[in-house]
């Protein structure tokens, strides 16, 4: 079972610019919990993979905001969220699929919620059991 978590860096997460609330270490402990982590943000890829590098946190992929369907369709997961700070955040993710948390939510790890006894819980809400 695979559950995606592409994050927004700016406003979002603590390395960015401006720092959010999200740390490092709690990304960390979503790879190790075995969530596939990326990244989307307006941030030269470039620096996304640098920012993925230095943490050493292995990305599945690293996208601007519009390439999301793409990135969608060539990554295999049960379900896929996206977590932000703007309301093109928020569009994105409505717009390709993926369910969406505000900067504020993810501070509190929800995404360690979505396993459940019977699989994995999709933005839609139903169970996809594997
Ligand atoms: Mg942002």
């Amino acid at each position: 079972m695979a559950i995606l978590l592409s994050f927004d860096i700016d406003g979002t997460l603590e390395v960015g610019d401006p720092p959010g609330g999200i740390t490092m270490e709690m990304v960390r402990r979503a790879y190790e919990a075995g969530y596939l982590i990326a990244s989307c943000s307006d941030r030269a890829l470039s620096s996304q993979k640098a920012m993925w590098a230095r943490y050493n946190i292995p990305a599945v992929f690293t996208a601007s905001k519009h390439q999301l369907p793409n990135m969608r369709a060539a990554i295999t997961a049960d379900a896929y969220y996206h977590i932000g700070d703007r309301d093109t955040d928020e569009q994105i993710a409505a717009e390709n699929g993926f369910g969406f948390w505000w900067n504020h939510e993810g501070v509190s790890e929800p995404w360690l919620t979505l396993q459940t006894p019977h699989g994995v819980q999709t933005p839609g809400g139903e169970d996809v059991s594997g």
